[in-house]
């Protein structure tokens, strides 16, 4: 079997497929996407991909070696989101190939379900408490059963009691709306100071977090651990980070538990699987990132399937969104109960709808919100 050729959509909201075709008529499809650069993502895998055509898709491992080692500088956003998306096409070609999902070619299924957790970012600029508590009600009534809030503004280098006050008071109201049931993860976005997160941790343990994801950025690891080292609340990483090399200070250092390789960043559905396999050695569980399209999805599911430290599997949707990607595929992924059930279709599981591809198709340009302003008009970070 021999590659012929790559093609690439754009979707929206702001997704990018990549299709792969072969002399033998199997098509694969991938995700290669990094938020807001997609026309940038787009042009380095028609770049990588005049290294592959011509050979055959089912030797995984030594063409992401060719794309990422061959062209002698490596790494960085985006190389490892163009090299993940081709990555996850050649997986679903060899699984359609040989009629077995993915998951079947990595060791067999460690679950039979995977557990979800979806966003309670209200579709509103400044929402209220009570906006943020509605819809983490509406989250769980959809059958989530663990949730992620963000912080909503920036925080100064060392901010207020208020400002302390402010998030502490929120996170409580998501708790007593949802209850002790439920897990509740906060993404602090790396928009908080070495100085200051250790305190929102300290003031934030009562309510017990799921994890707190990011609490600083994560370019200084040693940062990172000191916050680690500060409180009980398990520290979450990984969606800036890439391939197992971006993730190995981190491991080894203990500056997070969860891990959160993209696999549509990160290098791919295997490079995640050896991330996964590098943090059990220190007993860190997985929380792959997914903020993205259907593909990326399909792809997680097909990881998280194989991995046997395995927490729960970010999913983008809105409520009642039980359907990303309803029109784009076949069929829409179904969650019950808070789980999404094992993929058991040959390669990610999934047929893709070419006429909705091209009906939701748009020029690929689309902005990061820049309103993350500090009261001096300074950036703070997004
Ligand atoms: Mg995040």
């Amino acid at each position: 079997m021999k590659i012929t050729k790559l093609e690439t959509f754009h979707v929206l909201p702001r997704w990018l497929f990549l299709k792969i075709s072969t002399d033998e008529g199997i098509c694969g499809w991938g995700e290669p996407v990094l938020e807001g650069r997609s026309t940038v993502v787009e042009e380095a895998v028609h770049v990588l991909g005049k290294m592959i055509v011509g050979e055959d898709p089912r030797n995984i491992e030594h063409l992401w070696q060719i794309m990422y080692r061959g062209s002698f500088y490596r790494g960085g956003a985006i190389i490892c989101s163009a090299i993940s998306g081709i990555e996850q096409a050649l997986w679903d070609i060899k699984g359609k190939a040989l009629g077995v999902p993915v998951w079947q070619l990595l060791g067999g299924k460690c679950r039979d379900r995977i557990r979800m957790y979806a966003h309670i970012t209200p579709n509103v600029e400044n929402p209220t408490i009570e906006e943020v508590c509605d819809w983490a009600k509406k989250r769980v009534n959809d059958g989530f059963k663990s949730l992620k809030t963000p912080m909503f503004a920036p925080v100064r280098h060392i901010d207020t009691m208020a400002t302390v006050e402010k998030y502490v008071e929120k996170f409580a109201a998501i708790r007593e709306t949802v209850g002790k049931d439920i897990d509740i993860a906060i993404d602090f976005h790396g928009r908080i100071s070495p100085a200051m997160a250790p305190i929102m941790c300290r003031e934030l343990e009562q309510f017990y977090p799921m994890f707190i994801e990011e609490p600083v950025l994560p370019e200084n690891i040693d940062a990172m651990v000191t916050v680690a080292r500060s409180t009980t609340i398990p520290i979450a990483t990984g969606e800036r980070l890439f391939t197992t090399w971006g993730f190995r200070e981190v491991i080894e250092k203990q500056a997070a538990v969860v891990l959160q390789p993209d696999v549509s960043h990160c290098g791919g559905i295997l490079q995640a699987y050896k991330i996964a396999a590098m943090g059990a050695n220190y007993y860190c569980s997985m929380a792959p990132h997914n903020p993205l399209g259907p593909i990326a999805l399909a792809s997680c599911l097909q990881l998280d399937t194989c991995i046997p430290n395995f927490t729960a599997q970010e999913h983008p949707t809105t409520p009642n969104g039980h359907d990303l990607g309803k029109e784009l595929f076949v069929e829409a992924f179904e969650i019950k109960d808070g789980y999404i059930d094992v993929p058991m279709k040959p390669g990610l599981g999934f047929e893709v709808n070419e006429a909705a591809v091209k009906e939701y198709s748009y020029d690929g340009y689309y902005t990061c919100p820049m309103e993350f302003h500090k009261d001096d008009n300074s950036l703070g970070d997004w």
